[in-house]
């Protein structure tokens, strides 16, 4: 029997048998020629799994919270004012970030499980000239989904920067980079990417560029500093060698190896089977008789989802018995709901059989902690969503 249990968290998830194979392969030089052509190659593909086809890419290792320093980094100065817009967890952060940099931070905040209105977001933008303006498009802590496309157009109508955090969404989630005028949109490779943890990744708009060429005082940064990087991107899309800090040289074959295969999905059936996978995983719950964080359907990720548990069930007891049933989740990471809830995951290489596994493994665990579930309900619902065209 397999020993390997199936791992259903918000990331690092289950990546491609192909993308572990490129972690596997000798170490080449950073410089050899065929590095360089696929280290060139994977910020092409990035572009069109952006959909940002005159954005500049960056790949640098780190995590995900690189990623947003480095946006925060290159793009404020002392005192600039910035926006947050904040739906849990990862909003805070991006606060804080913020502030390290001198940025003068407004936090608009939503309530667990709510978004923030957008015309709330208006409002606040008419009350200053914001220089930027960051949101998170998923929020791993709460699955609250953002609708990045109306904030890249407030953007626009505002004259302000939008940084989206899509750490969560990214080759998951609908984004359109380009098209919805978002400056600087960013994920880790653990995610939806479905490469293993540590690269820092981001798409940056011309228009960011010009703000960052503009500055007055050096990026308070030295390893986040775009003028460092930039020439580097430059020259591996240009199929030249450089050099500033090593790359994770086995980290940029294994994200080449998932972009292609991204790409090769195509991006609509890939946000389409995301969304399916969502609906999917949420219709279960709910058919289980389990309520979820976000508080509407239309502001549900599809890419993670985050019931409650359920009254009388003991967390730790329901995610071990899960474990057993060879299904590891996750925990709540909201400081103020921590212990009341817990994360699926389901992006990326997610497969229907994964779905229905994890349907599966919920429902014998909600059972065994004494919660009636009917048989099959969980399965019979996820079944249904999947089996629609
Ligand atoms: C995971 C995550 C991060 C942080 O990424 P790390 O790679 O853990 O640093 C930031 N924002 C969101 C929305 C995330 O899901």
């Amino acid at each position: 029997m397999k020993a390997r249990k199936l791992l259903m968290i918000p990331g690092p998830i289950e990546f491609e048998p192909a993308v572990m194979q490129t972690m596997a392969v000798p170490t080449p030089s950073h410089v050899a020629p065929n590095f360089i052509e696929t280290f060139g190659r994977a910020l092409e593909l990035m572009r069109e799994v952006w959909c940002a086809p005159s954005g500049q890419p960056f790949a640098i290792a780190g995590t995900g919270t690189l990623a947003m320093d480095m946006a925060a980094a290159n793009l404020t100065e002392n005192g600039d004012p910035v926006l947050v817009v904040s739906t849990g967890y990862f909003g805070e952060r991006y606060a804080e970030i913020l502030r390290r940099y001198g940025a003068a931070v407004d936090v608009l905040s939503a309530p667990p499980g709510e978004t923030v209105s957008l015309d709330q977001v208006e409002h606040q933008l008419k009350q200053k000239a914001y220089k930027l303006m960051t949101f998170t498009h998923v929020d791993t802590s709460t699955a609250v989904l953002n609708d990045a496309r109306a904030f890249g157009e407030l953007g626009g109508k505002y004259g302000v920067l939008t940084v989206l955090d899509g750490v969560c969404s990214v080759a998951g989630e609908e984004i359109r980079q380009e098209q919805w005028g978002l400056d600087v949109v960013l994920t880790a490779s653990q995610k939806a990417v479905g490469v293993p943890p540590g690269l820092a990744l981001m798409v940056v708009s011309q228009k960011a560029l010009a703000a960052f060429r503009n500055r007055q005082t050096p990026v308070c940064n030295y390893y986040a500093d775009w003028g460092n990087w930039l020439p580097i991107m430059e020259a591996y899309e240009n199929r030249k060698p450089a050099y500033f800090g090593t790359p994770a040289v086995n980290l940029i074959m294994a994200l080449q190896t998932s972009l292609d295969l991204i790409v090769q999905e195509g991006m609509d059936a890939r946000f389409r089977r995301h969304r399916q996978t969502g609906t999917a995983v949420r219709a279960a719950l709910k058919a289980m008789g389990l309520n979820a964080i976000p508080s509407g359907d239309a502001w549900s990720a599809n890419t993670l989802s985050a019931p409650y548990f359920p009254e009388g069930v003991n967390g730790g007891e329901l995610l071990g018995h899960i474990s057993a049933a060879g299904v590891i989740l996750a925990g709540g990471l909201l400081p103020s709901l921590k212990t009341r809830y817990f994360r699926i995951g389901h992006m990326g290489a997610v497969n229907r059989s994964d779905v229905l596994a994890t349907v599966g493994a919920v429902e014998s665990g909600l059972r065994k902690c004494g919660f009636p579930v009917e048989s099959g309900a969980g399965l019979n619902a996820a079944q249904q969503v999947l089996d629609t065209e």
